[in-house]
């Protein structure tokens, strides 16, 4: 029997809101790259995402969980899992009688960076930092998005969520979620769906206070000041151009993962030997004895410059050696060529292990 044959077809059509179609993960990833799924399905509510992921459960039909594909890198070829689209996007602010707060809930499906958008057009301040970040506002709290000295931890009080196991709906706090520097407790696991996020952000139409100097600097701010939010929102966002970090369906350079690798963290004693290779790298003392190094200057001074040649269509990008791009061509495979050769160079230059951020699948 084909595993095709074990996918409830009849059954997941019969349920309200739901499309199915057979759209490979290179029309569903910014990567744009990866194989065809047994079936792509579409939800356009919540209840939809929670019974379509019921009866897969049941059936025993592995499935895949899809924003905007901005963090998945995905085997070719055929696949034998189902992937399920969250395509349900509304965005409710409310404003907090203590005449200083607002509650942002946004549905999974909302394009995250719309979500900021509007949070900074109505004078909300504490997201502005995670402007330009592609993908889905459900996915979020799954690696604890994080840039310019912000995270989604920040902010994040509540998420609605499906638990698989229990097959329960129910708004749980953000602390349940475990969220670290790109990791949460729903990363890898698969363990629930987020439906929904609630973010409580401020309404003094300033910036949460800038931790980032590159920044800071080209706000012309000091470190710890707060800025219009608008100012803000600008400055992230054409920083991130400069560097390849703003999703453009017409520009290879930013057919990528964002950062394909996260920044090592290590004990103190091993950071150090570490560092005897070279004194100027960077060295971030985190305070609980353990130190972070930085993954692009470990991938550049391991040989690997902007713009180095992978495999096949593979490459770094031209201008952000964290970033491994598709240059139209490329398979998973030579992604994952590519990832792999990096990995091993900074393995033999360093002795430091790089982790993928984004989830594999293959
Ligand atoms: C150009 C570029 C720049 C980037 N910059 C940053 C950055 O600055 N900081 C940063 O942290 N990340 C960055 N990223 C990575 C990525 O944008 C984020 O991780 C984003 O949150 C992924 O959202 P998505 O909807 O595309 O998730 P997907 O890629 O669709 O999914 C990623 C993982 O989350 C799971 N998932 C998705 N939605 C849900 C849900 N609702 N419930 C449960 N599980 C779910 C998926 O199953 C998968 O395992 C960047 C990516 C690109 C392409």
């Amino acid at each position: 029997m084909s595993e095709k044959s074990n996918v409830p077809f009849a059954q997941l059509e019969a349920i309200d809101g739901v499309r199915i179609a057979q759209v490979p993960f290179k029309e569903l990833t910014t990567l744009h790259v990866g194989g065809t799924p047994l079936a792509t399905v579409f939800c356009t509510s919540r209840q939809s995402v929670c019974e379509v992921v019921s009866l897969l459960d049941d059936a025993k039909v592995p499935l895949l969980i899809v924003g905007g594909g901005s963090n998945l890198l995905v085997a070719d070829g055929s696949l034998p899992l189902v992937a399920v689209v969250l395509d349900f996007d509304e965005v409710d602010i409310r404003f907090l009688t203590n005449g200083t707060q607002a509650t942002v809930v946004a549905e999974a499906g909302a394009v995250w960076d719309e979500v900021v958008e509007i949070s900074v057009q109505a004078g909300l301040g504490g997201i502005e930092c995670l402007s330009g970040i592609p993908g889905s506002a459900g996915a979020t709290p799954v690696q604890n998005v994080g840039a310019y000295g912000a995270e989604i931890a920040d902010v994040l009080t509540r998420v609605e969520l499906f638990d698989r196991r229990t097959k329960k709906r129910e708004w749980v706090d953000a602390s349940s979620l475990e969220m670290a520097y790109r990791y949460s407790n729903l990363k890898f696991t698969g363990r629930a769906v987020v439906l929904a996020v609630e973010l409580q952000l401020e309404t003094s139409g300033l910036s949460a206070p800038l931790r980032f100097g590159e920044l800071a600097r080209v706000l012309g701010a000091e470190g710890g000041q707060r800025m219009p939010v608008a100012t803000v929102r600008e400055a992230v966002v054409g920083l991130r151009r400069g560097k390849g970090m703003v999703y453009d369906e017409a520009d290879h350079d930013t057919w990528s993962a964002g950062s394909f690798f996260t920044n090592p963290i290590l004990e103190q004693a091993q950071a150090e030997k570490v560092r005897q290779f070279d004194e100027t790298m960077p060295y971030f003392e985190l305070g609980d004895g353990t130190v972070k190094l930085s993954a692009a200057w470990l991938i550049d001074h391991a040989g690997f410059k902007k713009g180095y040649p992978g495999h096949g269509a593979a490459m770094l990008s031209t201008k952000h050696t964290l970033a491994l791009t598709n240059r139209g061509a490329a398979t998973a495979a030579d992604i994952k060529a590519l990832a792999e050769d990096i990995q091993r160079g900074v393995e033999q230059a360093f002795g430091v292990h790089l982790e993928p951020e984004p989830v594999w699948v293959f």
